[in-house]
């Protein structure tokens, strides 16, 4: 299965190994993507155990009309403890495509990268309709009705 993170690489070598605590991620970009991929795969254990204490919320609820279609990783900036990774995600809601874009701040706490908050952008990208005979906007190379279109409402 290739990584929902949109490296090119296969899940078990990508953010897989940090889901499964095989690995810990070397930097706050790898944290990043494995977060992203947690949230496409529902992984809310990995989510909450990766979210700083200070900032992390008490009940993480996954929204189960969400389909995490991609990750594009911005810019990203490490200095010491503390990190800055832009990015922007996109999701299918309700047969509309959307673009998230946030600058989130990571911080290494007991020598873990930890998200703790984010600042939401101006997606670079405006909401749109994919149609049912084109191919599929999460790149799986099938037709959109046939991939996404089934499992989003
Ligand atoms: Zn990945
Ligand atoms: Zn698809």
């Amino acid at each position: 299965m290739n990584c929902p993170c949109c490296s090119g690489q296969t899940f078990d070598r990508c953010c897989g190994r940090f889901i499964s605590h095989r690995a810990l991620p070397e930097n706050a970009t790898q944290l990043m993507r494995s977060r992203f991929s947690a949230f496409a795969l529902a992984e809310r254990d990995y989510l909450l155990e990766t979210w700083h204490p200070d900032f992390r919320p008490p009940q993480l609820r996954l929204d189960s009309e969400i389909r995490w279609l991609g990750l594009e990783i911005i810019a990203s900036e490490e200095q010491g403890e503390k990190a800055q990774v832009e990015f922007e995600a996109s999701l299918l809601s309700a047969g509309e495509v959307r673009a998230l874009r946030e600058r989130s701040v990571f911080v290494r706490h007991q020598g873990r990268w930890q998200y703790t908050n984010g600042e939401q952008l101006a997606p670079r990208t405006a909401p749109w309709k994919p149609a049912r005979n084109q191919d599929c906007p999460c790149g799986s190379g099938l037709k959109f009705k046939r991939c996404c279109a089934k499992a989003s409402v």
